[in-house]
């Protein structure tokens, strides 16, 4: 296949114009004409995973998270992300990203989420029009209610470990049944979910006065994940996509490389800890 096709077919799942306006998606680099037999999905297009997409002969590396955000006016070599732009020419390696455009699409990250959680999707968080079934963020529901410590456990197996591990709060022995999610950084979600009226929301990159604020307020209990464990799940429903659009023609890969950003956990000796 060409890469024309390929983009084809991930612009039909993800429509570049649902992205949001600050946000940049699309191919980053290689030629639409060029051949794709293999291609490699990823959360972040880091070092890593830009050399597990040249090792694997990967022609194209789909990532979750725009390489370049922000407007550029090189990517020279000497620059780290213009380095990744030369590596990944220099091996014939495309780059594509959807990022906002992957997470309210039908099905999208949170789809992806909620199902490695073993929920029950019921509808959008926070629903691109009114009564639209996309939008960012997904509803839904646990088979039962079960107490929060192990509804933390349950996120905590489903999701590929990290050194932040999961974290909640609220009462450890709240029942949850009906859930929020939203991959990725979702604090600027914390007033939808109370309004939703969800028993608990799962989310990343949450910080200590709203998180402490929310909980104050008598809103939903809150699981708080790393930002690349939360998107991860993505990457397979992304290349399950591609593999029912081109069958065995393109072999596609999920990145088994871990780039959450932090490397080192340490948790403080149980004895003479603080009160
Ligand atoms: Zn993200």
């Amino acid at each position: 296949m060409k890469l024309a096709d390929v983009v084809a077919v991930l612009e039909d799942a993800y429509p570049p114009k649902t992205a949001e306006s600050w946000d940049a998606v699309g191919l980053v680099c290689g030629d639409p004409e060029e051949e794709v037999t293999r291609v490699l999905v990823c959360v972040d297009p880091t070092s890593s995973t830009v050399d597990e997409a040249v090792e694997s002969g990967a022609q194209l590396l789909l990532a979750h998270h725009p390489l370049l955000l922000r407007g550029v006016n090189g990517v020279p070599a000497d620059d780290p992300k213009g380095a990744l732009v030369h590596k990944l020419i220099r091996n014939r390696s495309a780059l594509y990203c959807a990022h906002t455009n992957a997470d309210s699409a039908l099905p999208g990250v949170s789809d992806a989420l909620a199902r490695a959680i073993g929920l029950t999707v019921t509808g959008p968080l926070d629903p691109a029009e009114p009564s639209a079934d996309t939008g960012l963020g997904r509803v839904g529901e646990l088979p039962e209610a079960e107490p929060l410590r192990v509804f933390a456990q349950r996120v905590a197996a489903a999701l590929p470990a990290t050194v932040q591990g999961v974290r909640a709060a609220g009462d450890p022995e709240r029942l949850v049944k009906r859930v929020a999610v939203c991959g990725g950084a979702g604090d600027s979600f914390l007033g939808a979910v109370t309004r939703a009226g969800v028993d608990v929301y799962v989310t990343a990159d949450l910080r200590h006065h709203p998180a402490s604020e929310h909980i104050e307020s008598g809103g939903p209990a809150l699981v708080d994940v790393a930002h690349w464990a939360s998107e991860w799940p993505w990457c397979e429903q992304a290349a399950e996509i591609l593999r029912t659009a081109f069958g065995g023609r393109v072999d596609v890969l999920v990145s088994t490389r871990r780039t959450d950003p932090w490397t080192v956990g340490a948790t403080s000796p149980a004895a003479g800890g603080h009160a």
